[in-house]
This record gives structure tokens, sequence and C-alpha cells, in this order.
């Protein structure tokens, strides 16, 4: 007898497990190949899974095995170097197989649609409809009309019902007499010879000189560090334009909020060939049609978001990632992929380039430059005549503020309006108030479900957990004193923006923040408006740091810059600096010179100080310094293993049965060092208790080790039933 088939699966489920199968009864198994999905019985629902293995027994009883239903795929839906990096991220990220697969994949591709893309329906006459004598139908013209228009031309598509003034009612009704039936076609436009619409820019010397250090083909890493406005965009596209004069493609990893139509449009402007866009914002049919045409060679140059990185790409020949140090690359939940360093595997693997671009490179990326792994690149002067912005610190410890603005502050946006030129305000809490207060008894409004204080919020005017989304209404009198005198504490958007309204009451002030902003459309509709020119004062959230070229914007304040500074998560002052610079760079773009004022706290703080006073580069190196002595990443490796329970004590005493395994597996030391449970930055959150137990390491391979043994015995431990938990491996937020 022939040996038996099986075939190993990955389904989309929380455990770690691969789950075998019988082949599709029916099937021809020499079809049957790793990377096809499957439909599968899983108790009583149905799952679509991915085939891992093909081979001829399993460790259960071959009776007890069910076939799986049907085969979805002729051939694998990814190619093999895609396929096994999402199979190594999964083992490097400790994500259950099936789950990191699944998050890979088109939302439609995971529900089992087929690999093909969507086409134009187009109409044909059925036999019946050719059959039909000459002059049938008179007594419906337009159908009569329609259908010799089919006679003559064979087919039609929505272009040419459109141009006959044919509705969709009357080719319906001739669908349902069966006269005429639709098909489907993907239409292909033959592939374009040039390359080139617009003419590139020709470089400065600088931007010269990156361009050439980075070669052509082969494996290669740099690290473009130059500021907003330097022109990395420019080298972006002129690296692109030599990849695809050899044929090949380029895929570029952008954060969410810099995917703009402005990007987009200025990749599209540059280039003859097709670019298309992958991001949240698409449906799930576009994203597939999308994704289809990069597998397939016919999309050219990709633009996307994290998940991009998992785009299959007939033929890539560059990768790009801007503005790298963005912690969105970075997945927080489920799949906790880095597609920065996802983007660095891929290119080793496929002995392609890499650029890796930032105003404010992450002091992983800064570190590797400078012991040699990344090719270091640096842009220091704006491109055009464009000059930096003066930066500008106010002490604002013994001032008088109104609504968190210094008079000194409000003078200088009064004289930018009136010289014509727009104000960009930055303050990172949206919101009117970061919470209520009561001036007599001390009352603050806080989460019943979490550690933290309620937001208030004034359109519509309610009470806010921005941590788990607990609303309330806002009482009317003091729930403790019954005092009715409660009023907002410190500054939020909506606040900043009412004060600004108060004291320049002829001008646009315009709000951009995640509430301004939820309707389709609503940020394009602002970035459009203040595109115009006209004077304005924008004021918004981290939104308006990234991506964003305002022209006419000459001054930027920066209202409230410490909070970073202080924070309990070793990359709060990274986050901070980068965030600053990032907002400062909005300035002054064009060739007006810009202006940032950061009011601070502690002007005289060494981090702030260097910062503003010697830049960015010897702001990381004081931070890296610091990094080194405390053994913090990027001198040491990192792993989080978090667990949440509704009582505390049962997160507590799973992490520590978990560390005493792994101590027991590898005992402290220098190679490998343990740190708690200690509670998280946020220890209750949605009724939850959070603790944390941090694992830091030497070595990558001696931290892997590790967690690939622990993961499985976390899985079966008996307290694990009791709490949520998960492994973060290089994690990028430490709450
Ligand atoms: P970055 O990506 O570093 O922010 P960009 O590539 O977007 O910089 O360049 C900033 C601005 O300067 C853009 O308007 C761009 O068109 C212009 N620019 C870039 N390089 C040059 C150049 N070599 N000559 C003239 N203008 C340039
Ligand atoms: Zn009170
Ligand atoms: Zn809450």
């Amino acid at each position: 007898m022939a040996a038996p088939t099986v075939l190993e699966i990955a389904l989309p489920t929380p455990l770690r497990r691969r789950f075998d199968y019988l082949p599709p009864e029916g099937v021809d198994t020499a079809l049957l190949k790793p990377g096809q999905r499957v439909r599968v019985p899983f108790g009583n629902q149905r799952l679509i899974g991915l085939i891992l293995r093909v081979k001829s027994e399993s460790s259960l009883p071959l009776q007890n095995l069910r076939p799986a239903e049907a085969l979805l795929d002729t051939a694998p839906l990814l190619p093999d170097e895609l396929w096994r990096l999402c199979l190594w991220a999964a083992d490097y990220y400790q994500h259950p197989i099936g789950d990191a697969l699944h998050t890979a994949l088109p939302v439609l591709l995971r529900q089992g649609e087929p690999d093909r893309e969507k086409g134009e329906p187009y109409w044909q006459l059925t036999t019946e409809g050719k059959g039909l004598p000459e002059g049938a139908l008179k007594r419906a013209p337009r159908q009569a009309e329609l259908l010799a228009a089919l006679q003559q031309r064979g087919a039609l598509n929505r272009a040419d019902l459109a141009a006959l003034g044919v509705a969709r009612s009357h080719v319906k009704t001739l669908e349902d007499k069966g006269l005429v039936y639709s098909r489907e076609q993907v239409l292909t436009p033959p592939p374009e010879p040039k390359i080139l619409r617009d003419t590139p820019l020709s470089l400065s010397d600088e931007q010269a000189t990156a361009l050439a250090r980075i070669p052509e083909n082969g494996f290669h890493i740099s690290l473009l560090d130059g500021t907003t406005g330097s022109g990395k965009t420019e080298i972006y596209l002129q690296a692109i334009a030599r990849t695809l004069t050899q044929g090949r493609q380029a895929l570029v990893l952008v954060p969410e909020i810099g995917l703009t139509p402005q990007t987009l449009a200025r990749f599209q402007r540059r280039f003859a060939q097709p670019v298309v866009a992958l991001h949240s914002g698409m449906n799930d049919r576009e994203r597939l049609d999308a994704w289809l045409q990069a597998r397939d060679g016919r999309a050219r140059i990709v633009i996307g978001t994290r998940s991009a990185i998992f785009t299959p790409m007939a033929n890539l020949g560059i990768l790009i990632v801007d503005e790298e140090h963005d912690s969105s690359f970075k997945q927080q939940d489920g799949f906790r992929y880095s597609a920065r360093d996802l983007a660095a595997l891929r290119a080793h693997r496929l002995g392609i380039p890499l650029i890796l671009g930032s105003a404010t490179p992450s002091l992983e990326s800064l570190h590797n430059a400078r012991t040699g792994r990344y090719d270091y690149l640096r842009l220091t002067q704006r491109a055009g005549n464009a000059r930096p912005p003066e930066l500008l610190t106010q002490d604002i410890r013994r001032q008088t503020l109104d609504e968190g603005f210094s008079p000194e502050t409000l003078e200088r946006i009064r004289a930018t309006l009136e010289s014509g030129n727009q104000v960009l305000v930055f303050l990172n809490r949206r919101g009117y108030a970061p919470t209520l207060e009561c001036p007599d008894c001390g009352w603050l409004a806080e989460c019943r479900h979490c550690d933290t204080r309620l937001t208030l919020h004034q359109t519509p005017r309610h009470l806010h957990c921005h941590h788990c989304d607990h609303q309330r209404a806002v009482p009317r009198s003091c729930p403790s004193c019954k005092s009715t005198r409660l009023q907002p504490l410190g500054q939020g958007t909506e606040r900043s923006e009412e004060a600004l309204q108060r004291h320049f009451p002829d001008t646009r002030v315009l709000r951009v923040d995640r509430d301004s902003t939820r309707q389709k459309n609503a940020f394009r509709d602002l970035v459009e408006e203040v595109h115009r020119g006209d004077p304005c004062i924008l004021v918004g959230t981290q939104m308006l740091a990234k991506g964003h070229h305002f022209a006419d914007v000459t001054l930027v304040v920066i209202l409230d810059s410490d909070a970073g500074l202080f924070s309990t998560d070793f990359r709060g002052p990274e986050r901070m600096g980068q965030l600053l610079l990032q907002v400062a760079g909005r300035a002054g773009r064009a060739d007006k010179p810009g202006q940032v004022i950061i009011q601070t706290h502690h002007a005289e703080h060494p981090l702030v100080r260097t910062l503003l006073e010697r830049g960015y580069h010897a702001f990381a190196e004081l931070i890296l310094s610091e990094r080194r002595l405390t053994g913090l990443p990027p001198f040491r490796h990192m792993a989080l293993i978090r667990a949440e329970s509704k009582r505390p004590e049962n997160a507590v005493a799973f992490l520590k049965q978990v560390r005493a395994l792994a101590e027991q597996r590898h005992p402290p030391g220098h190679e490998l060092g343990y740190l708690g449970p200690l509670p998280a930055m946020l220890e209750k959150r949605g009724d939850r208790f959070r603790y944390q137990l941090q694992v830091n390491a030497a070595n990558r391979g001696a931290l892997q080790k590790l967690l690939s043994q622990l993961a499985p015995e976390m899985e079966q431990h008996a307290l694990a039933k009791r709490n949520r938990w998960s492994i973060d491996v290089d994690p990028q937020d430490m709450g």
C-alpha cells in the first residue's frame, strides 16, 4: 500500500500548534504543495488554512484525522522568498504560525477569495439573444437599441453603456430575459516602455554623493540621515528609477500618517510606470487587487504602511523605509513584528539594497551605522534654497500662562499672522483638558476601569477614557463634596483651539486630531485648506508632525514638550526628541525661513539643552551612552512577557513561574538577565491588572533559544488560562 498523504496545516487559532488533516477527497495528491490554501472543518466551524507540509505520517492515528474539504489554490499563494520570511517572522516574534500567516495575507484571501483580480464586467448576447429576429423588442426602444449595439459590436463594457445612455436597469431586464449575460475580464494595459514621466531634479553634491554610494544591486543597507526637506525623497525617486530600468520593482514603506495623497502623487508624477498604494483607507477588494498586481509584476512600485512588508513582489529590486524611526512600523498587538527589521532581512535574503531614511533616525539604526553594519549617508543641507528653522526655547517656569500660551508666544503668533503667514501649534493631547478637577476638595475625574484620569471633551461634551474607551456624562457637581465649581485641568487641543480663536477672532483656527478628522476626507480637506496659503492657525496632535509639507507655515509652537522626559519608558526621551524635531521640520519648508518656539519647564535639563543647542546627533549620543551603561537596547536585546488578569495575583503568580522556568533553563547572568514581574506603566486598564517580565540578553541567539523553549511551556501552564499573555520581542512600547 502506498504511504498515506497527510497535510500539516496552519490555522488561524491562538494555539501554537500545527494541525494534521487528510487531503480533500478526489484531489490528486501530487497537486498539493506548501503555501496553498485549504478549507477544513474545525470543531463545528470551517476555517481557511495554509498547507505547511505535505508528509506521509502523523503523530495521531490516521483514522482520527479528518479530510480537508477543498483545495483553494492551484499554486502556492506567496513566492517562496516571502513564504519563508513569514515563517521566519512567526518564529522570531514567537507568534502562533497560523495567526502570523493570516496577518500577512489580505483579508479577502484569509476568507477564501480566489487570488485573482476583480475584472471589469462586460456584456454579450446569449445564443438566444443572438437568435432574435430583427426588429424584436420594438416596444422597448432602449432595450432594442442595446440589442442592436451588441449585435454590431459583440461586447460592451460599462463605459460603452454609459456612452450609449443605456441604464443598468435595461441591461438587467435583458439579463433576466436570458438574452444577455455578463462576464468579467481583467484589463491589463500593455507594459509602459517609458520609466519617467517627469524629469528628475538635478541633485546637489551631497545628494549625488549619497546616491552614488547606494549600489544598484546586491545586499546593502544605507541609513540616509537628513533633516526634513533635505531631499531624501528625491534620492529614493532616483534610486527607484535605476531599479525600474533594470526591469525590477520597488517597495516603499511609510508610516500610516505619512501615506497621504501627496506622497503617492509625487511618485505618480515622476514615474510613467504603475504605482500602487496599500494602506488602511482602502477597502478589502482594492487591497487585494493591489497585492495581486504586485505579485504578478504589473505594479512596478508599491507604497504602503507596515503590513505592506508582506507584499509579494514578482521581481523586487529595492526596499525603502521612510521615517524609519517611526514606531508604527512595529505592530503593537497580535503578531508583533517590526516591518523595518523584516525589511532588512528581506533585503538580505533577496540580495538587494535597502534605504532607511529619517531626519531623526532610531538609536538602533544609528548604532548600526556607527558599528559599520549600515552605510551611513548624511544630508546636512535643505534642498533648494530652504533654510533650517531657528529653534527657540522658552522657559515657562515663572511665567503666567494664558491657557498654556506665554505672552511672548502669543505676540509671535500675532506677528506671523500679520505678515501673512501660517502658524502651527503642537500639543500632543486631544480633548478639551486632560481631566476635570474640584478646586474645593481636590477630586479628579478618574476612570473606574483604569489607573488613569478621564479626559474632558467639549464636542460633544463628555468624559472619556483614552485607554479603555469608557465614557461618562460630565457631573454638575463634585461627586465627593458637592461643590459646583468643577473646572477643567490642563490643556487639550480643543481648549487651545478655543483660546486661539478668542485671541485671534478674525483668523481661521483649524484643529487637527483624531476627533476632528474622524470623517472620511476630513483630514484631506483640512490639509487642502492649509495649502491654499491664507493666514491661519493649525492646532493639533502628532497627526501634524509627520509627512506633510506646509510651505506657508513659518512659526511652529510646541506648547508642552516635557512629557517624554520623565517617562518610565526608557524610549521616552528618544521619542520626545524625534517628535520635537519632526514637528519643527514642518516650518519653513519652501523659501520662507521658519521659527520654532519650544515652551518648556525644563530648559536646563541636559537632554533638552543638548537637543536644542547641539542637535539630534549629540542628543542621540548622550542617550546611547546612557543605554550602554544601563544595558538597554541597542546594547542588549530585549523581550517583554506580558500578562494581564482581572485579579493581579494571577498575573504576578504566572510571571513568577515563567521566570522560574526561564531561570531553570538559563540561570541569570551576563548572557540572559531577568527583571520582574513588575507592574506595567498603566497597571490597571479596562479592569485588568497588567504585569510584565523583562528578559534581556547579550545576543539574539540566546534570547531566541530561551523564548522558543518557554513559549510552549507557557501555553501548557495551568495558570496561563487565568491570564491574557503575550511575548513581545524587541518591544518598542514598554507600557
Ligand atoms: P525630504 O524627503 O528629505 O523631506 P524632499 O526630497 O521632499 O526632502 O525635498 C524637499 C523639497 O526640496 C521638495 O520640494 C523637493 O522637490 C525639493 N528638492 C529636493 N531635491 C532637490 C534638488 N536637488 N534641487 C532642487 N530641489 C530639490
Ligand atoms: Zn469636591
Ligand atoms: Zn479606562
